[in-house]
């Protein structure tokens, strides 16, 4: 039998790699709060974004509740009960609000971006905008939406008077059809560094912010809510990002476009032979980072036998978002815009195709033979 080709393949540089950037921190003897390997990622990172201050925490999920914390602490909305966020997102998401005492208000996304639906956040903020706190609203799979549609939810987002936070998880080294980064932009941004994200350091993270004030507090509430010496002035939790870590990301950073080159290649790969057969691909992936193979199948039926046929061969086809945020028993309660019909749909199509930064091109045939044999069967 040929060997299984597995889901997700994460790949972290080798430790005499990192051994160049983290000796910095042994010779100081600073191992965190902002040791030599910190400071010059926030550099690295700022210039690779062009310009925004670049904050890094020790996951997206602790950067969500730092952000959220701070932004709506300096919009005097923290008191409100809910915030505005997709339910077709991972978890994270809605536990960060939870765990700040916000009750998710999920609204629907559109059927061709994947992306939170801008006609439907206005409509909800006209009618509960008093007692918005916040929109949470994210990069689906780390893509970023057309350039009209983001635009609405700022708009939106200003005419009531809400913070807008921008969960990009998977989106560092995104681009957008007019090929400016995520993260370059006006908006607040929160990023993941987790092993399976394609910037992959273990456990890790980065806010990237261009509102100087409101990044002094995130700052500070990462760091036990310290604005000024050990004073608390804001209340904060623990989540910077220590030495080691940050010496990994440095030595990501210096290999990113190959490994970013890879994988849309690999995309690319995927929609060439998929595309044909009935199979949709996200608009404005092509400038995505491909996390996994993200794709839907051309119907609920042809999924379900896809996945079996999956595990038949040893072959890690898999389904992202199988469950929308509003069917885990965890969300369950939270308030929903409706049924999410775009969603709903979605999540019954929804497939992901194994990635890795070195997929060989006969695992990625085998992946693409697989799909194409169910799919006429079916
Ligand atoms: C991965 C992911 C997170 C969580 O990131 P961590 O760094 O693991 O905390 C949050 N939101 C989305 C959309 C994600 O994909």
């Amino acid at each position: 039998m040929t060997a299984p080709v597995p889901f997700l393949r994460p790949q972290l540089p080798p430790l005499a790699d990192v051994q160049r950037y983290y000796q910095a921190a042994e010779d100081a003897r600073f191992y965190s709060n902002g040791g030599p390997c910190e400071r010059l990622l926030r550099e690295r990172l700022a210039d690779y974004l062009d310009g925004p201050i670049c904050i890094p925490v020790n996951n997206a999920t602790s950067g969500i509740i730092v952000t959220m914390l701070a932004a709506t602490h300096r919009a005097g909305t923290r008191d409100r009960p809910l915030v505005i966020t997709p339910s077709y997102t991972f978890v994270a998401t809605a536990g960060s609000l939870v765990a700040l005492g916000f009750r998710p208000l999920f609204v629907d996304v559109d059927a061709d971006g994947w992306q939170l639906d801008p006609a439907a956040l206005e409509r909800v903020l006209d009618t509960h905008g008093h007692e918005v706190a916040a929109v949470l609203a994210t990069h689906t799979f780390g893509v970023p939406p057309a350039a009209d549609v983001q635009a609405r939810w700022v708009a939106a987002c200003a005419r009531h008077d809400v913070p807008l936070v921008l969960d990009v998880a998977a989106g560092f080294g995104a681009v957008d059809a007019a090929g400016a980064r995520t993260g370059a932009g006006d908006q607040t941004h929160v990023f993941s560094f987790h092993a399976t994200k394609p910037f992959a350091i273990g456990e890790g993270g980065m806010i990237a912010t261009r509102d100087a004030e409101l990044a002094r507090h995130c700052d500070g509430i990462r760091s036990f809510g310290f604005l000024q010496g050990r004073v608390a002035a804001l209340p904060g939790i623990n989540a910077k990002l220590d030495e080691l870590h940050a010496g990994v990301a440095l030595t990501v950073l210096d290999g990113y476009a190959d490994i970013l080159a890879a994988r849309r290649d690999t995309a690319e790969y995927y929609r060439l032979h998929l595309e044909p057969a009935g199979f949709r691909f996200q608009a404005g992936s092509t400038g995505g980072t491909w996390q996994a193979g993200y794709l839907q199948a051309p119907d609920p039926a042809t999924r379900t036998a896809l996945l079996a046929a999956g595990r038949a061969a040893g072959v890690g086809i898999t389904a992202y978002y199988e469950r929308p945020l509003h069917r885990h028993p965890a969300y369950a309660h939270a308030v929903a815009d409706g049924e999410l019909p775009v969603t709903e749909a979605l999540a019954a199509a929804a497939l992901a195709l194994p990635m890795a930064n070195d997929l060989t091109d006969a695992e990625r045939g085998r992946v693409v033979d697989v799909v194409l044999e169910t799919a006429k069967g079916s």
